[in-house]
């Protein structure tokens, strides 16, 4: 167990109005723990490369329940926020999460944040190999690193398991794309990427390092990450500050002269047990209408015939307690081992009996009515940050554009179900919005990527923009656009006029 023992006196100090909020906030970013705008609370729980096993996924609701949170919010980092949370509900909450085996550590702050993942590792054909079980084992391994949580700024670290994510593994501070050297599973490595401020390109620092060696390629950097950054500078002490201070070259002499001598375990993930399923039912489902059209939206056939990858809507990327419940209930009733949360700030079933779907569809439709998880609508579709409402440094409201670029997009597509099946996903792939330049959506790395920004006053609207297939990261535009231009621009930029 951590000892939070600093951060709840701070806490307690604050409860009995001796201390003022601006001074407990930095007790507790370092476990994710910050507070709204409207005086609570958000606890963000890390849940390891989005995989959220159902026993896992029971002890989140029963954190959600006990924590009375009044929802819960899915992140474009895999994580699950509780929001609306009582400052007198934090310290219980905080020993139950340990208890739990999901403990505050790193979820915010100058550490090593959760490591972010392909959402389908190991289920497509493309995929080169399973890099879950590796971030699995490499966040045990980090989580006895105590220097990993006392950085001079965060890290993020990136698995990817098939060619298509490479643009993801460049633009983290340690990214990694899994390769082979003949049979040989490894990784190739990028470091030095981010996105924020004067967001970078990650430098290359290995073509090829065997995969027992991921963790101690990860302890190089943070070695490396501790001793060389800017510790009395923090808006320029990301790890992309000492590539550009030093030059790429030497910046990846200096990691390979870390990476020789840095000790860590080899990770070998141990093969995950044959799955015992049985499904001696047929399910039952109303023929509800649209099911067709939620088929051909969201769903994907897995790799095992008899199964299908199912991905599920969350608007907004929020949930009500109840919403989770109901989750549980249907990964149950479906014998379901685990579902994985996407950066869209959705999830997928990843193993759903086909011949189950009609049944699924009706479940998703009466067991979660408040949720549009189908995609009826775009709206709460296109991904944004929480945003200014509840973030307190935010600058725009981010959700609410998000909120009337799915209203037009509605309008649009109202009369062309054809053209929403062909372009829905296309479009919503595209567009990410961040309510301040702190990119949380990583949206300079999007196609269509936007900040919100203040300008004398007005609302306006950063834009990025990625013209190339080779592009990493999308070019700025010289100027803002207005905040009531931003969805007619978006709309001439999709080609949708
Ligand atoms: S991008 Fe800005 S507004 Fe959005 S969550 Fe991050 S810090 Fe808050």
């Amino acid at each position: 167990m951590y000892d939070y023992s600093k951060a709840k006196n701070a806490l307690a100090e604050y409860l009995a109005g001796t201390r003022k909020a601006s001074e407990i906030k930095g007790f507790f970013s370092p476990y994710g723990i910050y507070q709204q705008k409207n005086d609570l609370f958000m606890m963000r729980l890390r849940i390891n490369g989005g995989r959220l096993p159902l026993e896992t996924l029971r002890k989140v609701i029963r954190i959600a329940n006990a924590s009375e949170a009044g929802y819960l919010h899915l992140t474009t980092r895999q994580d699950i926020q509780l929001h609306d949370v009582q400052p007198t509900r934090i310290s219980p909450i905080m020993d139950l999460c340990g208890e739990e085996g999901l403990p505050f550590r790193g979820g915010g702050g100058d550490t090593f944040r959760n490591i972010l993942t392909s959402t389908l590792s190991g289920l497509r054909r493309e995929s080169v190999f399973d890099i879950i079980p590796y971030a699995d084992e490499l966040k045990k391994y980090i989580f006895t690193v105590d220097k990993a949580f006392e950085l001079p700024r965060k890290i993020k670290i990136g698995l990817f398991d098939a060619p298509q994510d490479e643009h993801f593994a460049r633009v983290q501070d340690l990214g990694f794309l899994a390769v082979k050297n003949g049979s040989e599973k490894g990784f190739k490595v990028w470091g030095g990427g981010g996105i924020g401020r004067n967001s970078a390109e990650g430098v290359l620092l290995f073509d090829f390092i065997p995969a027992q060696d991921l963790a101690r390629a990860a302890k190089a950097m943070i070695d490396l990450f501790s001793d060389h950054g800017n510790r009395q500078n923090r808006a320029l002490a990301r790890i992309r500050y000492i590539v550009k201070n030093l030059g790429a070259e030497e910046f990846v002499r200096l990691y390979r002269s870390y990476y020789e001598k840095a000790e860590a375990p080899a990770i070998t993930p141990s093969p995950a047990p044959a799955k015992e399923r049985t499904l001696p039912r047929s399910f039952s489902a109303h023929l509800q209408p649209g099911l067709e059209e939620w088929k051909q939206l969201n769903t994907l056939p897995a790799l095992k015939e008899g199964e299908t990858l199912v991905h599920v809507r969350v608007p907004w990327g929020n949930l009500k307690r109840k919403d989770l419940e109901a989750i549980a209930w249907i990964m149950e009733k479906y014998s379901l081992a685990e579902l994985r949360l996407s950066p869209d700030r959705n999830f997928y079933f990843i193993d759903f009996p086909t011949d189950a779907l009609p049944a699924l569809y009706d479940d998703l439709l009466t067991l979660l009515p408040g949720v549009d998880t189908t995609l009826k609508s775009f709206v709460g579709q296109v991904v944004t940050c929480i945003g200014c409402t509840v973030c307190k440094i935010g600058v725009l409201n981010s959700p609410e554009l998000g909120e009337r670029i799915g209203k037009k997009l509605d309008e649009y597509f109202q009369g062309k179900p054809e053209q929403k099946l062909l372009q829905a996903n296309t479009i919503l792939g595209k567009i990410k919005i961040s309510g301040c330049p702190s990119c949380c959506t990583a949206h300079p790395a999007a196609d269509i990527g936007l900040n919100g920004l203040l300008k004398g006053g007005a609302k306006m609207w950063q834009f990025y923009l990625r013209t190339r297939e080779d592009q990493i990261l999308g070019d700025p535009e010289a100027e803002p656009t207005p905040d009531d231009q931003a969805v007619e621009k978006i709309f001439s930029l999709l080609k949708l006029n």
